[in-house]
This record gives structure tokens, sequence and C-alpha cells, in this order.
């Protein structure tokens, strides 16, 4: 069987197949890193890793390369404001993504390119175009004039006649475009305190790079002038993509990505989770509430990644036990497999089914819906078999287990939640001292019915209370694992 994915290029399901056989180079646009990453930017990351684990499950060798934007707008700007260095603006927010992609059991990837090592090849790629004529200067900035490019907008499925100044990239108002289509490669001139804070010597004068040219360079120059897969979010797509396209297929005449995969927003409330309209969780956020990390990497990643997905916080509920419930059952057949008690009924059956629906899911544009409703599918009909069973244990575990480790090796959520371990984290801990705290409260009122209410508040959380002559002790209930607090 054989993947097929969703090129945006084409706008069809197609069968995937890398440039050279059974290695695939991809190339990630990465967080721009003036702030911490929100979990909206994780959701697009986490698909990626889901996509990168998939491929390599899959037998491939996988070379992916993820950027730092660490020289842009936003990064100058917070300098600016701050009276700091770029370093010093950039600093804490990339330890910081590291820590979260840990955190949230992402794989490293293999390269992580930060722009400001890489403005030399940005200046050798703004040379190749200019070779090719395909840039004009105007006060030491370089620009691309899309109109010489025939294909543009393709990717986006954008007609450049009908883009009128609305469709320029913003932030790029004070450039002197000859058309104000046009995009900028190249940042020249002195401007509002910009020359300070980022700035290098290039053959139009000292300046900076355009962040669509950083992808480009650095894309080419650890993958080559054809990538296999160019993956990021849909807001990508224009103007950042289709500008990456204009300026590397300009300089090299060649294909620059053969499959481009983009992943739909994450939402709050029906809108884009982001930074400028402050909707935004970051991962330490939704940990302080109480919720696991293995959770917030099952909700992400059990939504398709061309649908949006809606973040809410029941949803984070309904994930921890869809997690719980695959861990139960996973403990289930392990207790199962080592049982030396007599045998009977057979789980191989249903292990093959589901192993290969789990491919064909997979296969099918990462359909993950299907994918777990396979794995699904094997638990209700594993406790059936094992209930049955009982007291004998049935044959076949080995090959159940074996379809969780291929689901864990692609999911990457057990292993996760395995790490995490089973201690009461200190954000419940702190949170179930307080309800205590104000059910003794009620109590001294004689509030009884709001007693009542937060003793059932904490049950519902398997937390159960024991009045005790010391005063109230807690635990959580047996045979569940730590609920969360919010
Ligand atoms: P940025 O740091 O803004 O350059 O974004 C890093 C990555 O996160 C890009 O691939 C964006 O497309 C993606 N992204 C930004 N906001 C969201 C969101 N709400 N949901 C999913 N992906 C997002
Ligand atoms: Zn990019």
């Amino acid at each position: 069987m054989s993947l097929r994915v969703y090129n945006s290029l084409t706008r069809r399901v197609e069968p995937f197949e890398p440039l050279d056989e059974g290695r695939v180079r991809i190339y990630t646009c990465g967080p721009t890193v003036y702030d911490r990453a929100h979990i909206g930017n994780f959701r697009t990351f986490l698909w990626e890793d889901l996509l990168r684990r998939y491929l390599k499950w899959k037998g491939y060798d996988v070379t992916q390369v993820m950027n730092l934007t660490d020289v842009d707008d936003r990064t100058i700007t917070a300098a600016i404001e701050r009276a700091i260095t770029l370093d010093e603006v950039t600093a804490a927010p990339i330890e910081w993504f590291f820590e979260d992609w840990d955190r949230l059991g992402l794989e490293p990837v293999e390269h992580n390119p930060r722009a400001t090592d890489h403005v030399d090849g940005m200046i050798e790629l703004v040379r190749r175009l200019e070779s090719a004529g395909l840039t004009y200067e105007n006060e030491g900035s370089v620009y691309f004039p899309i109109a010489k490019f025939e294909d543009y907008g393709r990717l986006a499925g954008i007609d450049p006649e009908t883009l009128g100044s609305a469709g320029r990239a913003s932030g790029d108002e004070e450039y002197e475009k000859d058309d104000p289509r046009d995009f900028v490669l190249w940042k020249g001139g002195e401007r509002s305190g910009e020359s300070d804070v980022a700035v290098w010597d290039s053959p139009w004068g000292r300046g900076r790079p355009g962040w669509h040219l950083e992808c480009s360079a650095m894309a080419m120059e650890y993958l080559g002038e054809t990538l296999d897969i160019h993956t990021g979010g849909v807001d990508n797509m224009f103007p950042h993509h289709t500008n990456e396209v204009a300026q590397s297929e300009g300089a090299t005449g060649k294909p620059f990505a053969r499959y481009w995969l983009h992943a739909a927003h994450l939402l709050v409330e029906g809108q884009k989770m982001s930074k400028s309209l402050g909707n935004f969780f970051t991962v330490p956020d939704v940990i302080d509430r109480g919720h696991r990390p293995s959770t917030m990497r099952y909700l992400m990643l059990s939504g398709h990644y061309r649908a949006q997905l809606n973040f809410t916080f029941d949803g984070l509920d309904a994930a921890a036990r869809s997690v719980e419930r695959l861990r139960d059952f996973r403990e289930r057949v392990r207790g199962a497999a080592e049982s030396e008690g007599p045998r009977s009924g057979d789980l191989s059956d249903a292990a093959a089914r589901a192993a290969s629906a789990f491919e064909a899911a997979m296969d099918d544009d990462l359909n993950v819906s299907e994918a777990l409703a396979a794995i699904f599918g094997l638990v209700r009909q594993g406790n059936q078999l094992m209930d049955a069973a009982t007291p004998a244990v049935p044959d076949g575990t080995d090959s159940v287990l074996s379809v969780f480790t291929d689901f864990d090796a692609v999911f990457g959520v057990l292993a996760l939640r395995d790490r995490e371990g089973d201690a009461v984290d200190d954000d419940l801990a702190a949170w179930v001292e307080q309800m205590i705290a104000e059910r003794r409260a009620a109590r001294a009122e004689r509030d009884f019915a709001r007693a009542d209410e937060i003793r059932n508040e904490l049950l519902a959380r398997d937390v159960v209370l024991e009045d005790t002559a010391e005063g109230t002790r807690w635990k959580i209930r047996e045979g569940v694992a730590p609920a969360t607090a919010e």
C-alpha cells in the first residue's frame, strides 16, 4: 500500500513518490521566535510530526528541515521596542520552543537552521535572481517583479491580474515598488532604527533579508533545489509560499517542491488562534490548568489536518479519556500475554484487520479519524474476546501489542503518556487543596449544599474525599488515572 496526499499545488490527492527512492526531503516553516509559540502553531507542528513519523514508519529515510525565523518584522520590532539585540529577543523564545516541542513528544528534526546564520545563502539567491533578470533595485532594496514570473500564484490559486494593491504583503507598505504586487527580496536602506538591530552587508548596500527569501535559501541549502515536500499552515500559502515558489523556481528553473501540504487552523470559538487576536494558549497555559501534554497531543492529532479544529477544554477532557482507554486496554492485553493460565479464543484476526485498516486510513492522506476508528475497533473487539474468554485468556495477544506499537510509532501518544507517569501533578494537587479549603469554609458557614457540590465536583474528577479526625484527606479513585484540574 502506498501513501497518497493532498497536494495544494494540484488541488488533488495524489500518490506520494519521492524524487529519490526511499528518501524524503521535507521543509517545514518554523516559528517566528519573538515570543512563545501558541498551541495553534503546535497544531501545525504536531501534524508535521505525524507526517514525519508515518513516512518513517513506511520505511522512508526522512530528512526534515525546520527553520527558526529569527529575523523578520516581529523580532525586529520587539528588539527596537525593548532596546535589546535581536539575539536577546530570540534566545528565550527559542528555548521555550524546544521545551514545548519536547513536552509534546515531537521528534527532533534533522536541521533547525536559524535565518541569521544563513544570510550569505540568501544574498546568493538574490544574485541568481538578478542574473536571471528577475529583480529590480530601488533605494537599496531589491524586489521581485511578479509580472515576469509566468506561473505566479499557481500554488494559492491566485490570478495575479486580480491581485490589486490589496494583495501585497503586509509590512511592505513603506517600500518603493514598481508594481504594488511585487515583493521585497532584500530590505535595504536606513529606516526607523532597524539598521542597528538587524543589518548585513550586501551587494546592494546594508540591509536584511525578506522573510520569504529566508525559507527558500535555507530549504535549498539543506535539501537541494527540488524538495519532496514543503509544509506549513494554510495562512502560509499566500503570500509566503507563493513567493517562495516564485523566487526559488525563478532562480533554478526547476520545480521547488513537488508536494505542498498545508494544515488548517486551530480555532478558539470559531476564530483562528493567534497572538494578534489575543485568543491564544501556550503549552504551559494548558499544563497549568492541570492537563497533560499527552492529552494535548492526542487532541491535536485526532482531527484531520485539512479540517479546522476547535480548541475546547471539554475536548481535552474527552481526549484524556480516549488516551486512558487505549492505555487500559494495552495493560489488559499485556496482562493476558503474561498469563500462564488456559487459552481460549484468538485475537489475531481482529489485530490483523485493525492493522490493515490503520495503514489504509493513514495512506489515505493521513485519515486519522479512520485510523483511530480502526484502533478503537480493536479495543472494543479485544475487550469482548477477553471478556468471553475469562477466566482463560485468548491467543494472539502479541499481534495486538504489535498493532499498538505500530500505532504509537506514528501517533506517539502512549509513549508520551508513559513518560509522564502516574504522579498527580502539582497543579491538580493545588486545585484539590483549594477546593477542600473552600468546602471547609462552606461547612463552617453551614452551607452544606455548597459543600456537597464541591465534593461532587471533585468526584467528577475522580478525587475521593475522606473526612478524618485529622482533617480531610483525598485520593484518586482506584483504577482511575489521575483526573485533571481546569
Ligand atoms: P509563525 O510563528 O507565525 O510563523 O507560525 C508558525 C507556524 O504555525 C506556521 O506554519 C503557521 O501557519 C502556523 N500557525 C499559525 N497560527 C496557527 C493556528 N491558529 N493553527 C494552526 N497553525 C497555525
Ligand atoms: Zn517559510
